[in-house]
Parts: C-alpha cells; structure tokens; sequence
C-alpha cells in the first residue's frame, strides 16, 4: 500500500555518515578561523608560500574531482532516469511539478529581495568617492565582464536554440554546458524508451552501472572534503577585501538578510509543512551539500554531493534524484535570482535611477528567465545580471561597486541554489508519494 503523506519517514543516517558531515563541519569551521587569521596577518612571503602551494592545490584537487564527476553523472544518471520514467507522460508530470516548485519560490525569492531592497534603500547613502574608486579599481575587470555579458545576451533568444541543442556532443561536455548535457539526456532517454527493449536494457545497465560507479566516486571525494573544504576557505577568507566590506555593508547586510528569510523561512515553512520533516533534522542530513556549496561557490561542483546526499542521508530513489537534481542544479537559482534583483535596484538607488511599477515587473520577469541560464560556477550571474540592468537602463559598470564583496555574497547565494534543489526533490518524492525507508 503506498503512504499517505504524513507517513513517510526517513530513515536514519549512517554513522559512517554523519561523521564525514561533522568532519567537514569541522573542517569549515577551521578553514574560516585560519582564513581570518591570514587575511589579519596581511600579505607576505610565507602566507603567500602557503596559499599556493597548500591550499590551492588541496582546494583545486577537490573541485576538479568533483567537476569530473558531473558531466559522466549527469549524463548516465539523467538518462537513466528518463528510462526509469517509463513514459513521456510521467516525465511531464514530474517535469511540470518540479518546475512549478522552482518558478514558485524563485518568485517568493525573488519577492523577498526586492521587498527588503526598496524598504531598507541601502543604495540611498553612497558617496561619490566611492563610485569613482571602485570604477577605477574594476576597471579591467568590469571591461571583460562587459563583453561576456554581451555574449551572454546574444545567447538568451534566438541563441538558446544553440545553448541548448548541440552540434557537437562533445564539444559541449567538455565545455560542462549543463543545459546541453540535459537535452542530450533527455532525448537520448526518450530514445531508448522507444526503441527494443532487450536492447535498451544492456543500453540502461551500462548507464546505471556508470551512475553507481560515479556516486562511489563522490562518496570517496567526500572522505577528502573536509581538508578541501578548510582549504578553501583558508584561500576565500584570507583574500576577502574586510576593508571594502566597510563601504557597501548596508548592500551587503540586504543580501544576507534576503539569503537567511529565504533559507530558514521559505524552505524552514516548506521542510515543516509541506515535506512535514523536523527542520534540524533536514539541516543536519543536508550539511554536506551546504558546506561543499559554501566553499565552492557552485551549483554545478556540488551536483555530485547533492545527488549523493539525497540518496544517502534522505534515502531518496535514483528514480527522483537521476532527474530532479541535474535539471534543479541548472535551472533552479533562488539564491542568485534574490541577489540579482538586490544589486541591481541597490546599484539603481547609487546612481539615482527610479525604476518605476512597470521598470520593477520587468525586473522580476527578466530574472525569472535569466536566471535559468545562470553558469552554476562561482560569478556565473553577473555577466547576466549585467545585461539585465542594461536593459533596464541601469548602467552595468556600476557592477564594479560590488564586485569586492561579491565572493562573499556568492558563497551564500549557491547555498540558497543547492538547498532549493534539495528541498525540490524531497517535495518530488512527497508527491509522488515515495516510501523513503524501502531505500
Ligand atoms: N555561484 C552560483 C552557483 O553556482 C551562481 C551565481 O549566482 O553566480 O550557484
């Protein structure tokens, strides 16, 4: 008999696993501690010795492990997961409810960072000093932002048509061009669903064999994670600009305001009532995926742990992750949609530019398509929020007023990313009904 709701109970985490969690929490916490002591001690020969030839290489090992992972993850799991479907009619079903979970919290995100930003104006106090010292300090920075915001509106419409389907398969893997990769697996999926199906299932075992294999592989990369992520956050905190925090903190005080609503509350109200599970409980299962995203800063390196995770702590089916976390580590961004509409009202107030009711809801349109085709890498959204604030009429340059903190502020916008896609597969399997303890 399949479960009701409120009956569905997850199972409890493994030892082995909650003690790789509390090794990484660990871990952040150190990396942090060490991070500000280092940005304290200022630069020198010794940090700098120890910067690049210990922390970037423990930092990068980590990341290109799990960038690795993805596109042979994402590839096998998707489609398999397309076949496990059984029909194009389940696909839209689940498709349609997932994206309508996604489009409705962006908008709540999306609700939440403008409310705070036209309540709070922190636009409202800064000076002229300020504006012309960022220009001249972003100046190189913001010129290359320009020309790859540029590309990045070509690439909106018609250019999707050549975003999404690809000439070359392989020229787009190895460019981890995700919403590629998704189509690819999709159709390849469909595919296989309609053709013979003694032939399709050696297709499905080789896929599914290679879905397990690249999950053991992330499983390994996570007993590291705990160095990787202090090293990374020892490279992150020692670079942070403190000083240049100074200037903008009521911009920055709006974005992590906007973050911490959307976390606890958005997703707090979701996790108790909808997916009816005690929030601690759902933040201590998902800690994993919440430091890997803090300390890379990317939807798309986290992909991997997120789909472990889900399986792991939660005891989510292949059936729900295989399709749920590839499409929500793409096309789902809460964080980067909320902080989007923060900096671009926010650099709006600087220059005293008003952007009236009609400016505002095209504002909300534009960052509800755009932010689908955000990169999951660290700054994927500013080339497009760039090009959102030209169409506006916000100049794009006054980007180079945020562009110290945005690290930062990155950080915190992909972990809203990643606990969206979490909290997106978890409401797929209660309302698919799943029995999350047969796992
Ligand atoms: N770093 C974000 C992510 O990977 C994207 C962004 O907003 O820049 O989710």
């Amino acid at each position: 008999m399949t479960p009701s709701l409120a009956d569905i109970i997850i199972p409890p985490m493994k030892n082995e696993d909650q003690r790789v969690s509390a090794r990484i929490f660990i871990g952040l916490l150190v990396g942090a501690l060490i991070g500000v002591l280092f940005n304290l001690w200022g630069e020198n020969p010794t940090r700098e010795w120890i910067l690049d030839n210990i922390c970037a290489p423990v930092g990068t090992a980590f990341l290109r492990a799990l960038f690795m992972v993805v596109v042979p993850l994402v590839l096998s799991s998707l489609t398999l997961g397309v076949c496990n479907l059984g029909s194009g009619k389940n696909i839209g079903r689940l498709g349609g409810r997932l994206i309508g979970f996604y489009m409705a919290t962006v908008l709540v995100a999306i609700f939440i960072g403008q409310s705070l930003v036209l309540t709070i104006q922190p636009g409202a106090g800064i000076s002229e000093e300020l504006i012309e010292s960022s220009r001249d300090r972003f100046e190189s920075q913001v010129a290359g932002l320009k020309e790859r915001s540029a590309m990045v509106s070509d690439s909106l419409w018609p250019g999707i048509v050549e975003t999404i389907i690809p000439r070359n398969i392989v020229f787009e893997f190895a460019e981890t061009n995700m919403l590629s990769i998704i189509f690819v697996a999709v159709v390849f999926g469909l595919a296989l669903l309609s053709i013979d199906s003694h032939r399709a299932r050696a297709a499905q075992d080789v896929l599914g064999a290679i879905s397990e294999a690249s999950i053991k592989i992330v499983g390994w990369i996570m007993l590291f994670a705990p160095f990787a992520v202090a090293a990374l956050m020892i490279t992150a905190v020692s670079q942070f600009g403190f000083e240049v925090m100074g200037s903008v903190l009521m911009y920055i005080g709006v974005v992590v305001l906007g973050y911490l609503f959307h976390f606890f509350i958005t997703y707090g109200l979701l996790i108790r009532f909808l997916l009816r599970m005690p929030l601690k409980d759902f933040y201590r299962r998902a800690w994993p995926v919440i430091a890997t995203a803090f300390s890379t800063s990317s939807s798309n390196a986290t992909m991997p742990t997120t789909m472990r995770t889900l399986e792991k702590n939660f005891g989510l089916p292949k059936s729900i992750t295989t399709f749920s976390v590839p499409l929500g580590a793409t096309v789902n961004m809460d964080g980067t949609a909320l902080f989007e509409v923060v900096a671009a009202l926010f650099i709006a107030q600087v220059f005293g530019i008003h952007i009236g009711l009609m400016g505002q809801v095209t504002l909300v349109i534009l960052i509800l398509l755009t932010s689908v085709g955000v990169a999951g890498v660290p700054g994927g959204s500013v080339p497009i929020l760039m090009s959102a604030m030209a169409a506006l009429g916000i100049p794009p340059e006054g980007i180079a007023l945020v562009l110290g903190v945005d690290r930062l502020l990155d950080m915190g916008r992909t972990v809203v990313n990643v606990t969206g896609d979490l909290v997106g597969a978890l409401y797929l399997a209660r309302v698919e009904k799943i029995d999350l303890t047969e796992n």
